[in-house]
């Protein structure tokens, strides 16, 4: 399977369904199938394909052409609630746990690229809140404060600072470090390739119209598109 994934890196004109070896693998039973084969697919097809568990990949279209690639491309390590904001709604306990997992995330998902060696333009990105006015300098305030007693990384940047870093005339901002930007569709690729080279199936154009799950199987029924 590693010359149908190469195809796919290779981008939306190669179709990887049109491929023999595509076809000659439909129908075969798999443990487990996922159904959509954005960055979210591809990061549970290579994870199950690493840990040696028999897995399909069935992309309806094409394979990270989906929202996946209309993304910013930034890897944020903050959840998109502020921690306080998320202490509010859940609690301290949860709302750490959230930001750790959110934190613990970003950090696997590069380490996993840089493993993988996958070319997708990655670079580690800073990122900064930043306000303009009065109200949202006072809740900016109180969220560096919430974050560097709850030992997460975060700095101060006073408007003198914002400025000559950034340009932005605010009033002050959170610098946190540890995110980064790189290129979601070759990302998405790069991925499906490794997660077939570990033995993963991957079909594109092949959506799937209907799901009977039973007891102790689930069917998938899909019917390949005419590209
Ligand atoms: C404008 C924009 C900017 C964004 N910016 C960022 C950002 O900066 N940082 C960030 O982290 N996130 C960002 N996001 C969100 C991010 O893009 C998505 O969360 C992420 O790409 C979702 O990936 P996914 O694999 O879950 O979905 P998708 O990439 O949409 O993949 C789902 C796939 O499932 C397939 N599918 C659906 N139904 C079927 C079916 N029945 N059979 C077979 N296949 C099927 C689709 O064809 C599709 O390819 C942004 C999103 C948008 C729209």
């Amino acid at each position: 399977m590693a010359s149908l994934a190469g195809e796919l890196s290779r981008g939306p004109s190669r179709s990887a369904w049109l491929t023999a070896r595509a076809k000659n693998a439909v129908g075969r039973p798999t443990f487990i199938a996922i159904v959509g084969g954005g960055i979210t697919g591809a990061l549970v097809a290579h994870a199950f394909a690493e840990a040696n568990v028999s897995v399909a990949l069935i992309e309806g279209g094409l394979v990270g052409c989906g929202s996946t690639a209309a993304s910013s491309a930034l890897l944020l390590q903050e959840p998109d609630l502020g921690l306080h904001e998320l202490r509010q709604r859940y609690g301290t306990i949860a709302s750490r746990r959230l930001w750790r997992l959110s934190q613990e995330a970003a950090r696997k998902l590069i380490a996993l690229l840089q493993r993988l060696d996958i070319r997708c333009d990655l670079v580690p990105r800073d990122t900064i809140y930043y306000a303009l006015r009065g109200q949202g300098h006072e809740q900016l305030t109180r969220e560096f404060e919430l974050r560097t007693r709850e030992g997460f990384h975060a700095r101060w940047l006073s408007p003198g600072r914002l400025r000559a870093t950034t340009g932005i005339p605010g009033r002050g901002a959170i610098l946190t470090r540890g995110g980064a930007q790189f290129d979601p569709y070759r990302a998405c690729c790069g991925l499906i390739r490794a997660a077939s080279d570990s033995g993963a199936q991957i079909f594109e154009r092949t959506p799937v119209r209907r799901i009977d799950a039973r007891r102790d199987r689930v069917k998938l029924h899909t019917r390949p598109r005419t590209p």
